[in-house]
């Protein structure tokens, strides 16, 4: 039998408990959950793929590339703490899902796609569904989104090698980040980065997560080869 949304959602809470050793957090926010339940993932995901949409796990997206599960979408949301005035930037657009779930709990989404193709059709499908404070850009966001920041918080739906100074610096002072760190295709960490009120950072794993790669390109990496955070 295929499953439905109320099934995505309890499993989410579960996980959430399983996982609260790690995450310091036993469920998630209301608010969080509610965004969860208001975003339908089936919208998100074409073809068979909408058969298994209230699935806990990635599904595919075209071009190789993959929405992420229900929980990592609950999760990292709930990690960066946002109210309804913050700024949110996301990297890796993908199907817009993530987007969408935050939209409804801050004032301004900025989203960066590398791939036009799914930039385009993400900001077409968020527009179809009616999301009015969700912006789609088709670029790198390696280096963020300079005119949009800073930021109250981002989320990194993809996974990086080190932490960009670039990102660390559109940080708002009291905004956090949380983003997949470790090798492509391999085992990843989880990184939440806090950056104090006085500037300084402090990043913590969270746990053990699986994500495609963030893209990088040589011309990119040239800029800042050893960007890190400056831990406090
Ligand atoms: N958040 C997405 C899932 C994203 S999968 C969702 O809710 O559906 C990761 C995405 O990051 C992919 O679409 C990939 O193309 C994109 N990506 C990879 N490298 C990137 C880069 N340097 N800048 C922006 N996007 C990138």
């Amino acid at each position: 039998m295929y499953k439905n949304q109320e099934h995505m959602l309890s499993t989410i809470l579960q996980e959430a408990k399983f996982t609260a050793s790690y995450t310091g957090r036993e469920a998630f926010d209301e608010r969080v959950m509610q965004a969860m339940q208001l975003v339908n993932r089936k919208a998100f995901v074409s073809g068979d793929n909408k058969d298994f949409a209230f699935e806990n796990r990635p599904l595919p997206i075209g071009h190789g590339q993959t929405i992420s599960q229900p929980y990592m979408v609950a999760l990292m949301t709930d990690l960066v703490d946002v109210t309804p005035k913050s700024i949110v930037l996301e990297i890796g657009t993908g199907s817009g899902y993530q987007a969408a779930v935050l939209s409804h709990l801050v004032r301004q989404v900025y989203t960066v796609e590398k791939i036009p193709e799914l930039a385009e059709s993400a900001r077409q499908r968020l527009e179809a569904l009616g999301y009015k404070n969700v912006e789609v850009r088709s670029d790198s966001g390696y280096h963020g989104w300079k005119e949009k920041a800073p930021f109250d918080a981002i989320i990194v739906t993809a996974a990086a090698t080190h932490i960009p100074q670039s990102l660390v610096d559109q940080l708002k002072p009291g905004a956090r980040m949380v983003i997949p760190i470790g090798l492509p295709h391999m085992y990843q960490e989880l990184m939440l980065v806090a950056k104090g009120k006085g500037g300084t950072t402090h990043t913590d794993s969270v746990m053990g997560v699986s994500f495609v790669p963030l893209v990088i390109g040589d011309d990119e990496d040239l800029i800042n080869p050893n960007g890190s955070s400056n831990a406090d």
